[in-house]
Formats: structure tokens, C-alpha cells, sequence
């Protein structure tokens, strides 16, 4: 992804210079630490003993992170939690992820490889507390009450020892869906909050415990936390809530799909919900940012009524004038994941203030 996309989609240009530089320093300071070889990711780190041989956890979690790369064809898919049993190191299946509990660590490993967080559907409570603190960064909480239990030494240990992890995200269930965020890191933990503070990469080596936060740094973080979790995650529960179909005209194809937002995402905290989200193609994902299109909350698309009035080709006349007064063609299953009717309101009103 290029250094331009980052401020997208609703960032402005002037941000992108102060960024493009921490995001120096930030690779800077990752190149000054603990890199040693050829690194295939960013922020990956190869632990290379004495005897130049790469550690066998090393190569698991750079297999691991290379496979899934593909897997989800770099980051644009969705995988099962089935999918995920497919990998192998060396002709052995090896698990990547805890059937049930949120951190996984392989016998044969010193340390967590991978942390999960199971999808709830909307109003339901989510099992574990992932959330983002006011400095930005966000947390995973132990597993249980104690600061000694196996998993939280597991993830406590991939902190001490500096090792990227892998999150699966839940973006769907039955079945279960996960989109993988990798490399993580944790920076430090805070037993008080019963909680480890997780890195979003690119803060490596900017962040250091209990130091006050620049507020370029604060919003720096703020946008890589986005793009590194909440988009894929917010794209990923939306696609998959829409089966991969256009709302307004069904369309089947993923790359021509968008997760759109209802309300611009304004509060910038947090995970953006599926019920402020429509799976919708690119024209008319465009046309709904542009006003358009509207969709009345009881899912009737409107056509802007001087766009009515015009004569064109074929793709202002099918694709856009005769979805006019029709009914949405896709809507999720799970009625909990269905448009907010709060929201599509308010987008409708500034439709026809338009
Ligand atoms: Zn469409």
C-alpha cells in the first residue's frame, strides 16, 4: 500500500507529510532493532543463532504469516476456521489457532503464536475485551483473572522475547470467519487492567511505557490502527454479511465491491459496526457518497431526482435511473447485521438536503 493511501478515505493531504515522516522513523527504528536477515514482512523479525540457522519458532511464524498472505490473498479475503486448519510446516499440519480459548501457543513453542477474537453479531456482548485506549493503541485482554495462567505467560513471553503474533479476527459465524491481522506485537502489559497493549507495527520503537503521546503520534497511530485492523475487519464483516453482493443492484463480483459506509465513521473509535456498513459496488458506492442515490430506511433506493431527468447510456439508464423506488436486493441473513434504520435516516436526510 502506497504512502498516499494512507490518510484514505476520508483523511486529508496535509496529513500524509507528517505521517510519510514517522512512518520513517518508525522503519528506521525497526531497522535499528533487532533485524537480522532478509525480512519478508514488514516488521518481521528473524531470530538467526550462532550458527546462522534460522529458530524453528522463527520459521514457523514466517511460514505461517507467508502462507496466510496468500490464503487470503493479501489480506482481501476472509478464511474459515477449517481454512486455517490447512496449514502444514515440513508435511505436519500445524495449528495456527486455539480451538475455543483466544491465545494459542504450540507445545513445541516458547511463546503465544496467535491470539483470537470471536465475532458477535451486533447487541451481542464479544467474549473478550478488545478495545482501543485514548492513546490509541489497542488492548487484548489476559484470559481470566490470572496473571499466571499458561496462556497469559505464553503471550506475556512473545512480548519479553519481541515476536510477531497473528490475530484472527472474527468477522462472521456459522461458520466462523476470521480475517488475520499479522504481524502484531505487544508492547507491555498492564496487569492493573488485566490486559497486554498491543502494537499496530508501525508503532515500533515510536511508543514506550507510560510516555505521554504527541498528539501527531496520537493520530499517526490512530490512522494505522484503522487501516491495519478496522478496515479489513469492517470490509470483511460487511462482504460476508452481503455474501459478497452489491445492496442496490447484487452484483457478485469481490473486486468490484465495497464495504460503504452508512454515516461517515466520525467518532473514529473503535471497530465500525456491520449495521453501519452496506456491501455496494463501486458506481454505486460512489453514487451513495455523492447523493445520487439514496436508501430510505425502509430500503427503497432513490434516484436524485435531476439525475432522473437526464438521458444517457446504458449505465445511467439501468444501472442507476431503474433502481429508482426499488427495494434493496440484498439484505444480511442475520437480521441483527441489517442497516441501522437510525443511520440509513440520517444518511437519508442529508440525501435530500442535498
Ligand atoms: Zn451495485
Amino acid at each position: 500500500m502506497s504512502r498516499a493511501q494512507l490518510c484514505q478515505p476520508r483523511g486529508g493531504r496535509c496529513r500524509v507529510r507528517a505521517m510519510a515522516c514517522l512512518a520513517a522513523v518508525a522503519r528506521t527504528a525497526r531497522v535499528a532493532g533487532s533485524l537480522i536477515g532478509s525480512p519478508k514482512y514488514p516488521g518481521q523479525m528473524l531470530e538467526v543463532g550462532e550458527t546462522g540457522k534460522e529458530s524453528f519458532d522463527s520459521r514457523l511464524r514466517r511460514e505461517a504469516m507467508a502462507w496466510l498472505t496468500v490464503r487470503t490473498n493479501d489480506g482481501e479475503e476472509w478464511l474459515t476456521r477449517e481454512d486455517i486448519q490447512d496449514f502444514s510446516l515440513d508435511g505436519e499440519p500445524r495449528r495456527l489457532q486455539a480451538t475455543q480459548t483466544g491465545i494459542w501457543k504450540p507445545r513445541d513453542l516458547s511463546a503465544a503464536l496467535s491470539i483470537q477474537t470471536v465475532y458477535r453479531a451486533p447487541g451481542k456482548e464479544r467474549p473478550y475485551n478488545d478495545e482501543v485506549g485514548s492513546d490509541q493503541l489497542l488492548r487484548y485482554a489476559w484470559r481470566g483473572d490470572d496473571a499466571e495462567h499458561a496462556d497469559n505467560r505464553a503471550l506475556r513471553s512473545a512480548m519479553e522475547q519481541k515476536l510477531p503474533l497473528i490475530w484472527f479476527f472474527g468477522v462472521g459465524m456459522g461458520p466462523a470467519v476470521f480475517q488475520p491481522i499479522f504481524p502484531v506485537y505487544l508492547l507491555w502489559e498492564e496487569p492493573e487492567l488485566k490486559q497486554f497493549v498491543i502494537d499496530p507495527n508501525v508503532g515500533r520503537g515510536l511508543v514506550s511505557e507510560g510516555s505521554p503521546l504527541e498528539e501527531p503520534l496520537r493520530r499517526y497511530l490512530m490512522v494505522e490502527t484503522k487501516r491495519r485492523l478496522h478496515q479489513p475487519v469492517f470490509r470483511s464483516t460487511v462482504l460476508r454479511a452481503y455474501r459478497s453482493r452489491c445492496a442496490v443492484c447484487s452484483l457478485a463480483h469481490k473486486e468490484l465491491l465495497d464495504a460503504a459506509h452508512i454515516v461517515p465513521d466520525s467518532s473514529e473509535l473503535g471497530i465500525a459496526s456491520v449495521v453501519n456498513g452496506m456491501a455496494l459496488c463501486k458506481i454505486h458506492h460512489a453514487a451513495f457518497d455523492a447523493h445520487i442515490l439514496g436508501i430510505r430506511p425502509d430500503f427503497v433506493v432513490e434516484i436524485r431526482e435531476d439525475i432522473l431527468a437526464e438521458v444517457d447510456g446504458p449505465m445511467l439508464k439501468h444501472g442507476i435511473q431503474a433502481r429508482h423506488g426499488q427495494r434493496l436486493m440484498e439484505l444480511p441473513q442475520n437480521r441483527r447485521e441489517y442497516p441501522s434504520r437510525q443511520l440509513l435516516e440520517s444518511a437519508y436526510m442529508s440525501f435530500r438536503s442535498a
